[in-house]
């Protein structure tokens, strides 16, 4: 029976030397879905990616894309597949539109093609008018949206993006989220890295936390905060944060954690910690509804990771 999946990936594992990397994992893609893979550095995101596109070799487990195993067959699958990969790897020496015929021809594709397709393409990354400029002229978040629009030259169903708005200022960030955003409206599939919680909010619509090499949760955004975490949170900021957790909020709130100055509460029923903290007018305080972030500090811990 063919599969129903674009990708589907399990007891993947893979070692550089004696750190196990990627430490028995198990994925599906279904079509048309955004599927997010969340974690911090080196927790094995890229390497998975990489595993995933059949670009190195797994130590053990299978991978079907396209229903076709890889690595013996992933030449023949990439050719349905794009990718952004983490970091711009646009040909300085050619100009914009060289790039995209450049790239075109990876993928077999006529010269006239290719061309046919490039005012989409610059039309897409918001670059009309730009196909005769060189590299060096183009902003970060124009270069992200043409190395977004490359990794479409070929049409592809199923686009890779590794950390996608990675270094990107806020503008620049919410025009590719609005890009992919019309991709999955197209009925595309996006597979994508990011350790940015909004990002993976307001994209996925299925995730996966990974750390150490596995996937520690998997489901919908908002599902993994309903299983994860206490609906409310309070943080508090200030000298004497830490003071009011040990004298008032920690008895009143299921769990209170402390970054830096920062005192976040956990609980069912802010009322008592909110009624508290108006009266105090040595602290600030925001109180809000617990979100992706949460869970994710939950599960990954505090830690700064490298
Ligand atoms: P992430 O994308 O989640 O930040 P990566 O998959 O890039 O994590 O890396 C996971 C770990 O594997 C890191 O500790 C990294 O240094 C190591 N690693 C990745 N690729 C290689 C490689 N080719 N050789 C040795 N170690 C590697």
């Amino acid at each position: 029976m063919p599969s129903t999946s674009h990708l589907r990936a399990s007891g993947l594992r893979k070692s550089y030397g004696s750190a196990e990397v990627v430490a028995g994992i198990d994925l599906e893609l279904r079509p048309g879905e955004c599927f997010g893979l969340l974690g911090p550095n080196g927790a094995g995101k890229t390497t998975t990616l990489r595993l995933c596109l059949g670009l190195i070799e797994p130590d053990a487990g299978s991978i079907e894309l396209f229903s076709l195993p890889v690595p013996a067959r992933a030449r023949e699958a990439r050719q349905r597949i794009g990718v952004v990969p983490q970091h711009d790897n646009i040909d300085p020496d050619f100009t914009v539109e060289e790039n995209l015929l450049v790239y075109g021809r990876y993928f077999d594709l006529k010269r006239s093609e290719i061309r046919a397709r490039i005012p989409s393409l610059l039309e897409f990354a918001g670059l009309n008018g730009r196909a005769h400029s060189r590299i060096h002229t183009l902003s970060g978040g124009m270069k992200r949206r043409l190395t977004l629009a490359r990794a479409l030259v070929n049409d592809p169903d199923l686009i890779f993006l590794d950390e996608p708005t990675t270094g990107l200022d806020p503008q620049a960030r919410h025009l590719i989220w609005e890009r992919l955003g019309g991709l999955l409206h197209q009925g595309k599939t996006i597979f994508l890295t990011t350790h940015f919680m909004d990002e993976a909010e307001r994209l996925c619509r299925r995730l996966a936390i990974m750390d150490r090499g596995r996937i520690i949760a998997q489901g919908a955004p908002r599902e993994l905060i309903r299983a994860h975490i206490e609906p409310q949170v309070v943080e508090v900021y200030g000298d004497g944060a830490e003071r009011w957790a040990t004298e008032f909020g920690r008895a009143r709130s299921e769990r209170c954690e402390r970054t830096g100055e920062t005192v976040f509460c956990y609980t069912h029923d802010a009322g008592l910690l909110v009624q508290n903290l108006e009266n105090r007018e040595d602290l600030r305080y925001l109180h809000r509804h617990a979100n992706l972030e949460d869970v994710f500090l939950k599960l990954t811990g505090r830690e700064l990771r490298d």
